[in-house]
């Protein structure tokens, strides 16, 4: 970890190609509780992608944000995760990545230079193919991929995507975040099929459980409602693995 605000966040940095100016994009940065975690992260976020680590020892788990620029609940309740979890006392270690790329969020972008990010995990040196390089160099249980989706696009509903091979662990995960929130379950029976390059996907095929949890919203918009649903997601894929109670 090379950054240390003087909360004591530990931070790294993933990829630095991604870096970007969050506050240029006003939809994200009004939604933001500014807090001392927050601001750090943000400002950390002009040079890379920013991944926190809180808490220690096993189970470690890892949540991402941000892969899609424009979906702003899921990245704006990873800081209010964060802000939660700094007070409290963690059964093992969660590292969280609020802004997979900031450049996109700067822009409201799906895309990060053109590409998609989650369907690109699989092609070296992308900013997602880094995220689960990192993942498994950390060696984490599993990762939760958190996203929303416009009414008439795919799924267009709250849900929890899940692959049943190779990887049935991502199942399990989808089934009690579904069971608790009341999010639908999205099942798919082999990762990579249909959804090639998708972190989720990627992740799975390299036997670390994965699911993607989407909440609906417009793109490019959020508000308090949406916000609470991801957040909600969040807490109970921590759950699940008894990172918190
Ligand atoms: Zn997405």
């Amino acid at each position: 970890m090379d950054e240390l605000n003087k909360n004591n966040l530990e931070l790294e940095l993933i990829s630095y190609d991604a870096g970007g100016f969050i506050a240029a994009n006003r939809n994200i940065f009004n939604n933001i509780d500014l807090s001392d975690n927050s601001k750090f992260i943000i400002n950390q976020a002009l040079k890379g992608t920013p991944m926190i680590k809180m808490g220690n020892g096993y189970p470690q788990v890892m949540m991402v944000a941000g892969v899609h620029g424009n979906e702003l609940a899921p990245q704006i309740a990873a800081l209010r995760l964060i802000d939660k979890l700094f007070h409290m006392e963690l059964n093992g270690t969660l590292y969280i990545i609020p802004f997979a790329s900031p450049k996109s969020t700067m822009d409201n972008s799906r895309y990060f230079d053109g590409i998609d990010l989650n369907r690109s995990s699989h092609l070296p040196n992308t900013v997602t193919n880094l995220i689960l390089n990192k993942a498994m160099e950390l060696n984490v249980s599993a990762i939760g991929d958190f996203h929303s989706s416009a009414p008439n696009s795919n799924p267009g509903k709250e849900g929890v995507f899940c692959t049943q091979n190779p990887c049935n662990a991502s199942f399990y995960i989808a089934d009690f975040i579904s069971k608790k929130v009341g999010s639908e379950k999205i099942i798919y029976p082999v990762a990579g099929i249909p959804f090639k390059g998708a972190l989720e996907d990627e992740s799975n095929l390299k036997q670390i459980p994965s699911v993607t949890c989407e909440v609906l919203s417009a793109v490019g918009y959020s508000n308090e409602k949406i916000c609470k649903r991801s957040y909600l997601q969040m807490i109970a894929f921590l759950e699940y693995f008894g990172i918190i109670d």
